[in-house]
């Protein structure tokens, strides 16, 4: 079993200069690092049928891949020594970053997402770096001991459970200070392998709305937090009064800071309420069945404007990574015409978003919207057919099961 404990550190002036220099410096590494890669592929690749017949061939050159990189390590420690001050496996973890970046655009990951061409990062932009090994005892006493650092105060808040040994630790900057982050891993809890199978009884469908946070198929509903609309008026006189400050002054910067705060903020108090979500669905029932959410799909309609959209993604996949530790289960189901279907008869009753309550011509049943498209979730999931359930032929309940797996954040 894998999970991460953060904890906030409290360096000393020093401490922040050191880790400040790193991060500049790998920075710098890494942009290096991202150009060498792409000066290869803009040498070797020319379209078939634009190939020049004269040219001059430059010197054959190895495609810079992650062992040439980090065997190249040395000569940047030759010429520039400031990279000798910084841990060597913390450098090597720069270019184990570049190859992944490279990787990632090109190979789509398990959930067949690609990601965007690596971005060259400008100063500040490279918040974090990590130790790939550590001593099992380098935290004693409110104190962590970074190699090269030192012993860094931290604010333990809550112990590291017994028996969980720490695999990775990472640094990083954020608008309030500095954090660390600590991958923990437990041999002894053997990844569950039970498998749950949904049924009618222990499956409960969720439908996530602009109403309301969401809907069960109980007929249960989350509301969505009042502090979202406070926090959000509050970035709103942040942001008027960073447009009358010039930009790059002090007042500016200043102000620059509070609302990267109140960003930091905002997404804790979400997390926390993602968190506690969770824990309420998977106390109510073993499998938890949820629309196959299009994210990058939604960001481009109008509901991207909605407080909630960056939301929905982070609470999925915490509540799978959640309910994997538990033994339990999430299924992600076809999100077609889930609100539109009859949970009742099957049959398809068109409806305007402004509609609220779903009744239905052709048994007659009417109940509110979402509670509707929450059923429709859970039949979904469990591959219960209204039509199949009733003798019918016509099977429109068909069950697109797949697990929804997301990696731990
Ligand atoms: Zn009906």
């Amino acid at each position: 079993m894998r999970t991460a404990y953060q904890y906030k550190l409290r360096p000393n002036s020093d401490q922040i200069a050191t880790i400040e220099l790193w991060l500049e410096l790998l920075r710098r590494q890494y942009n290096y690092r991202l150009g060498e890669r792409f000066s290869w592929w803009s040498e070797n690749l020319c379209p078939v049928n634009a190939c020049p017949l004269v040219m001059p061939i430059p010197p054959l050159r190895d495609n810079p891949d992650y062992y040439s990189q980090k065997r190249d390590l040395v000569n940047t420690k030759d010429k520039f020594s400031e990279y000798k001050l910084i841990h060597s496996q913390v450098l090597q973890d720069c270019i184990k970053r570049v190859k992944l970046a490279f990787d990632r655009w090109f190979k789509a990951d398990k959930n067949g997402q690609k990601l965007g061409k690596p971005r060259f990062k400008g100063i500040g932009r490279y918040r974090s770096f990590t130790y790939p090994q550590i001593k099992l005892d380098c935290i004693e006493e409110n104190q962590i001991n970074l190699p090269k650092i030192g012993k860094v105060k931290l604010i333990q808040h809550r112990p590291i459970p017994e028996g969980l040994t720490i695999k990775t630790v990472t640094i990083s900057r954020k608008a309030d200070g500095y954090y660390v982050t600590l991958s923990l891993e437990d041999k002894s809890v053997p990844a569950l392998t039970t498998i749950v199978e949904p049924t009618l009884e222990n499956t409960l469908g969720i439908d996530m709305g602009l109403k309301e946070f969401l809907v069960t198929s109980e007929g249960e509903s989350v509301p969505i937090p009042q502090y979202y609309r406070s926090s959000q008026k509050r970035l709103k006189t942040l942001q008027k009064r960073l447009s009358r400050k010039k930009k790059g002054s002090k007042r500016w910067l200043k102000v620059v800071k509070a609302v990267a705060k109140q960003h930091k903020k905002v997404a804790d108090k979400r997390k926390d309420f993602h968190f506690k979500t969770a824990d309420e669905l998977l106390s109510k029932a073993e499998v938890i069945a949820h629309e196959n959410l299009n994210i990058k799909g939604l960001a481009k309609t109008r509901l991207s404007k909605s407080i909630n959209d960056a939301g929905w993604g982070q609470f999925l996949s915490i509540l799978t990574v959640k309910a994997e530790n538990t033994g339990q289960k999430t299924i992600a189901v076809n999100p077609k015409n889930t609100s539109q279907d009859c949970s009742n008869c099957g049959k398809k009753v068109d409806k305007e978003l402004s509609q609220r309550t779903h009744s239905c011509p052709h048994c007659g049943i009417a109940i509110d919207r979402d509670l509707n498209a929450a059923i429709n979730i859970k039949n979904r999931a469990v591959g219960h057919s209204v039509l199949k359930a009733r003798g019918s032929r016509r099977n429109t309940g068909a069950a697109n099961r797949e697990a929804h797996t997301i990696a731990p954040a």
